[in-house]
């Protein structure tokens, strides 16, 4: 059974008020994080799902791996992607720095506040898509909301806040970071599975793709581990659990039909796999030949034009 997910809205400074179109703020607080839960409190999940809205930079951080994580009696790492949902021109994220530094000199810059500038700061538009594993630097800008997929985990080491007076836990940070990675870009675009899916990455933790189903119709989605669907435009049944904007659905082990209504849905799908599910979809046929994700077409096999194979359109 599909569970609607219970939405935790988190006040923050750098939040804001409007978080239209995706949620109606009520409270009329700025609000900077919506948490996704399921919605008993002791139900497991290794993942959580985020909305984060920004007015200024957030601190720039690092978060623990697995194996670190646990060293300070913690159940696990964190490693995150971001899907950006709005960017305000000028909008930028940070992930890595610009070239390799030692720690001495990263230390310094920390100090004198230089690290703003040793950041590799990346232009951000809707749509993009950026890897965040764990010990690598990053920090979200102003102007942006996005949607976070993270290993359900709050071990945050923050480097440097803007002189903001909030702790920071430069040491436990030095000890986890690899000051001489490689900065990393936005992820390169994927090829579609078909017209329905569009994944967008993979880390050993998660997968995230983009789902868009046509109005009106019936599809049968088949959710092996934990999977997670937050709706980004228009609105669905799982199963009977109606399913608007900026809500989200919890699956796992179970086939749902997802049906749609008149604006169809656009969904950001998150599942505990490290590999894209060629079978998320039942029945689904792949028009993506070279795409790796699933078997090639046979000689003479069709591809279908419209959507999904298994969707029945009754508009
Ligand atoms: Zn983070």
């Amino acid at each position: 059974m599909a569970e609607r997910a219970a939405m935790k809205l988190v006040p923050k400074p750098w939040g804001r008020v409007d978080l239209g179109p995706w949620i109606q703020n009520k409270a009329r607080a700025a609000i900077g994080e919506i948490w996704y839960e399921r919605p008993h409190a002791d139900a497991p999940a290794s993942l959580l799902l985020k909305l984060l809205f920004t007015t200024q930079a957030l601190s720039i951080q690092v978060h623990p791996d697995d194996a670190f994580a646990q060293s300070l009696g913690l159940p696990r790492g964190k490693t995150e992607a971001w899907y950006i949902l709005s960017a305000d021109a000028h909008a930028q994220v940070g992930v890595g720095l610009t070239r390799p530094v030692s720690a001495a000199e990263l230390r310094a810059a920390i100090e004198d506040g230089s690290i703003e500038k040793l950041v590799n700061w990346l232009p951000v538009k809707a749509g993009d898509v950026i890897s965040v594993p764990a010990g690598t630097i990053h920090a979200i800008g102003a102007g942006v909301v996005l949607a976070e997929v993270q290993q359900a985990s709050d071990a945050t080491f923050r480097l440097f806040d803007y002189g903001r007076g909030r702790e920071l836990h430069i040491d436990l940070a030095m000890a986890m970071l690899n000051p001489t990675a490689t900065p990393r870009g936005l992820e390169p675009e994927q090829k579609r599975l078909c017209d329905a899916r569009r994944p967008l990455l993979s880390c050993p933790y998660f997968t995230l793709e983009i789902l868009r189903l046509p109005p009106f119709s019936r599809t049968q989605l088949q959710a092996r581990p934990e999977t997670w669907i937050l709706a980004l435009e228009g609105d669905a049944s799982f199963q009977g659990v109606e399913t608007v904007t900026g809500e989200a659905v919890f699956l796992e082990h179970e086939t749902t039909e997802i049906a749609t209504g008149a604006h169809g849905l656009k969904a950001l799908v998150a599942y505990a796999s490290p590999h894209v599910a060629v079978d998320l979809l039942d029945g689904v046929r792949s028009s993506a030949a070279q795409g790796g994700f699933s078997p090639p077409l046979k000689t003479g096999e069709a591809i279908s034009g419209a959507w999904v194979l298994t969707t029945e359109t009754h508009a």
